[in-house]
């Protein structure tokens, strides 16, 4: 009998290993590397992965295989291996790294079951659990009333009834009812001619099927010949038709929609970024290339006429954006060009409807795939290039575990298919770029804009000035005038804030008193719209006071200003003006977002106002004035990064105006005008700032010169967070080498979540050896405690500080 090795679904140290199972006769032909299956374990059936098959185990008395849930391998060798490396890389749990490859429908989902046991006196039972036993011997678990439960678990107690652990595929395929012929066509031609008389609507059934024998979907039988479905039902029963259930995707695109684009003849620049690339891809060759090139240069075009060729090859291309730009637009100019060859992956889509685009991908009947993150692990099996567009942006970096980034996977991948990679964005990483200067990576240049459109005229306003002449509003007067302008001409604009809600913060101006979350370390925000305050962090909300806690003043302050205050602000300054606010809070919807830039794209409001998600890839011709209400809110973080993120996001907001044939405008309004993040991106000076930038890391041993680490403990008493903290910073400095600097430990920015402590140490490394096994070593050292209250986590190259 042959054996299969199984990581199964419960992530803790203990299980993080293979399990040997035997596999039944039934399903030793069937049975493959990379299949889910239903295994028992202790009392209970798991999930499990399939990740070896031998004929031999070191274990006796292993247990069967108890079900498949897949005819086929969900995980691909490629993506088994992955897997294995994500382990090593980010030190996750087997277990983690495979469920991060596919879609969350193909998660299990647990449930237990309740068994009256047959030897059970059905009068023995507790009163509160006899009625859900009366008619039937089984009950779940999920369906019993909160307040019998305890009445349940007395039962089991005392062995009358029984628990069974039962595990769901979640991943449901969608059917329509369907309809076949039983027949060839010349059966049915003789059948057609047996009729009588008064069945005229069969014969019409019947010799439709006599020009279309193939599947149709009932429905659309019916409403082809215009019939009710009675004439159907009864040939089924006659046993001339018969009913199917016929698979369906939920397609959350109608691909006719899209108007079909060809390629355009590339300018000379474009024209020398993709000769390597295409070069590559026709030698099948791996190779890592940054695509710099400022908004609006034409990258994009660059990317389709690649992935033409790789297509044309046959073979298949990762795009990803990030999940905020992934809008309308984006989409429209992959199907436009590639049309239903291409599937989409992003967080609006529903469980059903990503586990049918992943189906595609799985049963190629796509090539290409738009996604964010998680779409670097498409299960494609000939891939010839992968793309990533706006590199620099964090969330590629998935910020639980595995705590992995798309970019590291993308290029495991490339060189495992021995395909180009290709990094696109108007600001590179720091370390990207890094790599281009040294050589690593290949660095592609586009330093012109499309119809040599300049780039925004850009005027920083000190906001310190304004408040010194007086004006207290959060429109300085030159943004003021020109929002007016736009206004009067008809064109549009669009506003950043980098916040949410309706002020920041609420103060009380007599005694300094302000109103923090009881547990969390973060002040409240104040929303306006329900006068509440809330906790961003855990959700806690609480009314808004009309005096102060501390000394019963009346003269609470709003400080700061959410979109929220803008928009009221701007509705008061300017009541004819017609606003769409983006945020958090109006966006939280399914298709919000889309709804809301589709009417911003129809020129129905003249002002988009909202958070940092409207600074990313949205086109719109006629915004011609972009203002930034506050530059600073980012730069003040504690991260090392704030001044790149500010960079950055100054940068793109930029490149919203003037995209097209009217010249556009920027405004930055900011209370630190001499910053150099600032300066240099009001001048579209990315080297200036890489310069500048990569002088203060190499200053300060950040990356690119050093690889961190960034481990963060927490726990309900902060004098066990303080200890542990400790104890592993000090073996850290002992155990790792004496160039690797260990700082530490220290209060978390925010040094307390949800009642529990948290405190934080930084590792700085260039070379490190031991690093790893240590790291491993300090898991196991709380392994115990972490199962209790303390959590530890480690986050390798990390991208959030706080
Ligand atoms: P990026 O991705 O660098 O921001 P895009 O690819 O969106 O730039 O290009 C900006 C605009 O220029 C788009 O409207 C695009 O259709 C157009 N464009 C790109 N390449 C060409 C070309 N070779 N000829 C004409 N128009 C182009
Ligand atoms: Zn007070
Ligand atoms: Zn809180």
């Amino acid at each position: 009998m042959k054996i299969a090795s199984v990581i199964v679904d419960v992530a803790a140290k203990q299980t993080d290993r293979t399990f040997d199972y035997l596999i039944p006769d039934k399903w030793e032909d069937i049975l493959q590397q990379g299949m889910r299956v239903v295994v028992p374990f202790g009392p209970r059936k798991v999930q499990g992965f399939v990740v070896n098959i031998k004929n031999q185990s070191e274990f006796k008395k292993l247990k069967p295989i108890a079900d498949l849930l897949d005819p086929y391998p969900v995980l691909t060798q490629e993506l088994l291996q992955i897997g294995h490396w994500l382990t090593e890389k980010t030190l996750c749990f087997a277990i983690s790294a495979f469920q991060a490859m596919l879609p969350a429908a193909m998660k299990a989902a647990y449930d237990k079951e309740v068994k009256l046991l047959g030897s059970t006196d059905f009068h023995a039972l507790h009163e509160d659990v006899q009625p859900y036993l009366k008619q039937r011997s089984t009950v779940k678990l999920s369906d019993v009333k909160q307040e019998h439960l305890s009445a349940f678990y007395r039962d089991i107690q005392k062995g009358y009834l029984e628990v069974i652990y039962i595990v769901k595929n979640r991943a449901n395929k969608k059917t329509v009812k369907g309809i076949k012929p039983l027949y060839e066509t010349s059966r049915l031609q003789n059948l057609l001619e047996q009729f009588s008389k008064q069945a005229e609507k069969q014969k019409q059934v019947v010799s439709f099927f006599l020009e279309h024998p193939d599947e149709i979907a009932l429905k659309d039988l019916c409403e082809q010949l215009n019939v009710t479905q009675a004439p159907v039902k009864a040939l089924v029963q006659k046993g001339v038709l018969m009913e199917t259930d016929i698979e369906m995707y939920r397609n959350p695109y109608d691909d006719a929609a899209f108007q079909q684009t060809s390629a355009l003849p590339l300018t000379e620049e474009q024209g020398q970024a993709i000769a390597p690339i295409l070069q590559t891809i026709e030698e099948k060759k791996h190779e890592v290339f940054l695509m710099y090139g400022v908004t609006g240069s034409g990258k994009t075009e660059v990317y389709l006429q690649s992935i033409d060729q790789v297509l044309k090859d046959g073979k298949e291309a990762i795009v990803l954006v990030p999940e905020i730009s992934l809008t309308p637009q984006m989409v429209k100019r992959f199907k436009g060009r590639f049309g239903s060859k291409v599937a989409v992956l992003h967080s609006g889509l529903s469980a059903g409807e990503k586990y049918d685009e992943w189906r595609k991908i799985q049963r190629k009947e796509v090539s290409v795939v738009v996604g964010a993150r998680s779409a670097v692990f498409a299960p494609f099996q000939n891939l010839g290039i992968i793309i990533i567009d706006e590199e620099h942006e964090t969330s590629y970096k998935q910020e639980e575990t595995p705590r992995y980034h798309a970019r590291d996977v993308a290029i495991y991948r490339g060189e495992y298919h021995g395909c180009p990679v290709v990094l696109g964005s108007a600001t590179p990483t720091l370390e990207s770029f890094a790599r281009a200067q040294k050589g690593v990576y290949q660095l592609l240049t586009l330093s012109k804009r499309m119809n040599e459109s300049a780039l925004p005229i850009v005027d920083i306003i000190d906001m310190r000035e304004e408040l010194r002449s007086g004006n207290r509003s959060m429109f300085s007067g030159l943004l003021f005038e020109k929002i007016q302008d736009r206004l009067e001409k008809g064109e549009q604009i669009v506003l950043l804030l980098n916040k949410r809600g309706h002020s920041s913060f609420v103060m009380c101006r007599d005694c300094g008193f302000v109103h923090s979350c009881p547990h969390c370390e973060i002040s409240l925000t104040y929303h306006r719209y329900n006068h509440l305050l809330k906790c961003h962090y855990c959700g806690h909300e609480q009314k808004a006071d009309v005096t102060c806690p501390e000394c019963s003043s009346d003269h609470i302050r709003y400080f700061g200003t959410g979109t929220q205050k803008v928009e009221e602000e701007l509705l008061k300054l300017l009541p004819q003006a017609q606003v769409i606010r983006m945020d958090v809070d109006t966006t939280g919807r399914k298709g919000a977002h889309e709804r809301l830039l589709n009417q911003f794209g129809e020129q129905k409001a003249q002002i988009l106002l909202g958070t940092q998600m409207i600074a990313k890839g949205l086109d719109f011709p006629n915004v011609t004035l972009v203002g930034v209400l506050s530059a600073d809110t980012m730069l003040h973080l504690p991260d090392f990064r704030s001044s790149e993120k500010t960079f950055q996001l100054l940068t793109q907001v930029s490149g919203r105006a003037g995209r097209h044939h009217l010249p556009g405008e920027v405004v930055i309004q900011t209370y630190t005008p001499e910053h150099y993040s600032i300066q240099l991106a009001s001048r579209h000076d990315y080297d200036g700032f890489y310069q500048q930038e990569m002088m203060t890391r190499k200053l300060h041993q950040y990356p690119p010169f050093y690889y961190t680490v960034l481990i963060t403990v927490s726990h309900e008493e902060l004098t066990k967070v303080v200890a542990v903290t400790d104890k592993i910073a000090q073996f850290l400095r002992q155990k790792l080498s004496d160039q690797t600097i260990v700082l530490g430990p220290v209060a978390s920015p925010i040094a307390r979540v949800k009642d529990r402590y948290r405190y934080q140490c930084m590792i700085k490394y260039k070379l490190e050896p031991e690093l790893i096994p240590a790291l491993r070593f300090i898991i196991d050292r709380y392994q115990q405690e972490i199962q209790q209250k303390l959590t530890i986590t480690i986050d390798l190259q990390p991208y959030s500080m706080m």
